[in-house]
Formats: C-alpha cells, structure tokens, sequence
C-alpha cells in the first residue's frame, strides 16, 4: 500500500527548497497534521503532549478562536485606512490589563517588527541611539532585532556587539557571579557602574525572565534597583513580554508586575493571536505623541479586523476559562512534582520560572557543570514517549516547559513520570 512518504525524503524536500537555518526538532523530527488544546497529532495518528508551545496559548485550534477567525475573515479584511469597531474594542480591551499609564498601542505582525518599532519609539522619544540589553537575551529576527539580542550577535554565526549596545551581565542568581537575597542589587550596581562610563541609554530592554537564556528569572531586585536609575538618566525601560504575557507567570498577568516595576514601553507577541501572526507594541501617551511627527506610521496587515477579532477570542477565553488561575495552580504543582523529582536525581539542578514557563537546568551530579548531552537525552526521549519540550540556554542544557494555559494536573503527572522513567535509566 502506498503510505507517506519517508521522513528523510521530506526532509531533504525541505532542504531543497528552504535554508537549513531553519532548524527542526529532534533526532527524529516529527510529521504533524492537527492539533487540539494541549494535544497535537502526528501523521500516523498518535497523539503528543505538547509542553513545550506557548504560542497556542489558550489551545491549539481553540473553538472560540477559529470561530472568530472564520467569521470575519468570511466579511471583511482590510487594512487599518477604513473604520471598522473591532479595532478600537480590541485596543481597549487590550490596554485594560495595563497599568493606566500604559494607553496606546500600535499593530503589527510579529514580535521581532514589536521590537523593531519599539526601539524606534524610543530613540525618537529620547534623540539618543544607545541601548541597554541583557546577556543572552532574545528580541526579534530584524536587524535591529540581531543588534539587541546577545543570543545572536555572540552565538553562532553572529558578528558581536554593536557600538551603540550596552549589555548587562545576566542577572543570574543560580550560576552567576552572585547569587543570594542581595544579588539583583549587585548585577543592578554593576550595570549602574557601567552605564555611568557612556552615553546615557534611550532605552533598556528586557524579558522579565529570560526565554532563550535558558528561562532565567532575573534575579530578584534587579529590576527594581535599574529601573528608578534608568528614570532618573532620562531613559526608558522596555519590558518584553513576548514569552512572559497574558496570565502565563499565574501570579501576575504580565511578567513586569512579577519584579514591582512598570515599563514604559512593552512589546507583545507569540500568545497574543494564538498563533495567528499578530504582535503589538503598548506605550504612554507621550511616547506616542512624539512618534506622530508627520510620518505616516502603517503596517499593511497589522490591527485588520480579522486579527483584532482573533486578539478579542484570545483575552475573553483567558478571562472566560480562568487561565491564569489554571497556570499559577497547574504551575505551582508541576513545580512540586519537579522539586520531588530532583531530590531522587541531582542532575536536576535548579527549578525555575513561574506559573507555565517553567526551566530545569540539567547538571553534572554534584557542581554546576552544565549536562547538555543528558538534556538532550531527555528532550529526544521525551519526544519518543510523545511528549513535547525543548531544550535552550547558553549551554543548552536548559529543560524548557512552557504549554498551552489549558495544561493541566495529570498533564504535569504524564510529564514528570516519563522524566522519572528517562533519568532512572540514563543516570
Ligand atoms: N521577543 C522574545 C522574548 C521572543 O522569545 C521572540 C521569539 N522567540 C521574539 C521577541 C520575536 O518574536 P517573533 O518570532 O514573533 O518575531
């Protein structure tokens, strides 16, 4: 009987036509046709866990979310140059779940074009050029987005720091230079330090907890010492919440609010359509008044009717299903799970994150050494037992779980039996 085709000649298909940038995942990646909530279904019909994709955020294929898709991408889909009431009623509802301050938003399609035009905000705002970032840090495949993003311009194939990037050791209190109750105050002082020998910065940017760095909350106080600094230099504090947003931390519904501080400007993305291409940058007045100098900002697709309906679907199913709610309970016990877990395996050497965007750095039994093969080990394992995580960190060795907000108890349980299973075996 004819069947699918190898995966080898789908692969090299792929190749034929699509740079080998674009990476697959694992050893023996996977052939997927549907999805549904926290489940996805590969060509053979088996069906995998999915504790990995934040993107998807309130399920993959939601009901409420492909209905409104459907509805209005069936009327009307046009740019930004007519008048139609969904775009002001999703900026509204959008701008409620920020502090008062925070009440203009501007459109656009992905989160590398949010930071992109983020930056730009504040370089105008501010008539200065210089950037503040975090090491390891992660903004957007732009060019502006490599310049901003450690991970690239010092990873592979990156050509280093520009002139005008200011970069902040990460902020790391499980395996950096300091670590205890007073280490954000010390990485806050030291870029304090820093800043204090150049130009003053137009802005730093930041994740609350820092994604491709290996999901590294930044350390406790840090944020709250730089921030009154950057205010008082006349800089602004960006607060990327591409991975962070919309309820994912449970205690908060964006990342920012964990570390007390308020941003003055925030660039949204990957959860904010469920996987429709959609991003949004949220502002203050001002910030946005001075932007308005005559130039035309437009973005063809950004803030159509069709995406401001999908963006609506999103927040009430957050509100409606009590995600939140769910990723700090559901959060609060994988976490637990995991804490018990590391107790029997050593190799289990920190536990961390918030709420669903959790990280396990993988170790060497008794010191800090990272154990990137053993994370891998896990990862491609977990893979063949059908459950999905990836790995990431300057030495990837970092456990990423990050699932749908509808992830739930025996969903945790599922994920940390088979990571019972792979570590008693492979240690
Ligand atoms: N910021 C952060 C923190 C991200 O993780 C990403 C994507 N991984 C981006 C920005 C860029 O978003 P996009 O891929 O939608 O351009």
């Amino acid at each position: 009987p004819k069947g699918p085709p190898p995966l080898e000649n789908q692969i090299n298909n792929r190749h034929k036509f699509i740079s080998k940038g674009l990476s697959i995942s694992y050893n023996t990646p996977i052939h997927m046709e549907s999805a549904i909530f926290q489940y996805m279904f590969d060509r053979h019909g088996n069906r995998f866990l999915d504790a990995y994709n934040n993107i998807p955020h309130v399920g993959h294929q939601h009901p409420k979310v492909v209905e409104a898709a459907q509805r209005q991408i069936a009327k009307l889909n046009t740019n930004t140059r007519y008048l139609y009431d969904a775009l002001p009623q999703y900026a509204e509802k959008l701008l409620s779940k920020f502090p008062d301050h925070l009440n203009r938003v501007f459109f656009v399609n992905s989160g590398s074009a949010a930071s992109d035009l983020a930056i730009r905000l504040a370089q105008n705002f501010t008539s200065r050029t210089n950037i503040g970032v975090v090491q390891h840090g992660y903004h957007g495949n732009t060019r502006t987005g490599i310049q901003i993003s450690p991970y690239k311009y010092m990873g592979k194939g990156g050509t280093g720091r520009a002139e005008n990037i200011v970069e902040a050791e990460l902020p790391d209190s499980y395996r950096g230079r300091y670590r205890g109750a007073s280490a954000g105050e010390d990485y806050a002082q030291d870029y304090i330090n820093l800043l204090s020998q150049g130009e003053p910065l137009a802005a730093f940017i930041a994740e609350p907890i820092v994604g491709c760095g290996g999901q590294v909350p930044l350390a406790n106080g840090f944020l709250r010492k730089l921030v009154p600094h950057l205010r008082n230099s006349g800089s602004l504090y960006i607060s990327d919440e591409v991975q962070t947003g919309f309820g994912r931390m449970g205690s908060h519904y964006w990342g920012f609010q964990m570390h007390e501080v308020s941003p003055d400007i925030v660039v949204l993305g990957k959860p904010i359509g469920n996987g429709h291409p959609m991003a949004a940058v949220v502002c203050t007045q001002p910030i946005a008044d001075a932007f308005d100098n005559g130039m035309e900002f437009f973005s063809s697709f950004g803030g159509n009717p069709v995406s401001c309906e999908i963006g609506l679907a999103v927040l009430e199913t957050i509100e409606e299903e009590g995600l939140q709610k769910n990723a700090l309970e559901v959060g609060n016990y994988k976490k637990d799970l995991f804490t018990t877990l590391a107790k029997q395996f050593p190799q289990i050497g920190d536990i961390r994150g918030s709420g669903l965007f959790l990280g396990l750095e993988i170790i060497a039994d008794d010191d800090l050494t990272p154990h990137t093969q053993l994370a891998s080990v896990i990862k491609n394992e977990l893979r063949n037992r059908h459950i999905l995580v990836s790995t990431d960190g300057p030495h990837d060795n970092v456990i990423k779980s990050k699932p749908p907000m509808c992830f739930n108890k025996t969903n945790a349980e599922e994920l940390v039996s088979a990571m019972h299973e792979i570590l008693t075996r492979n240690t």
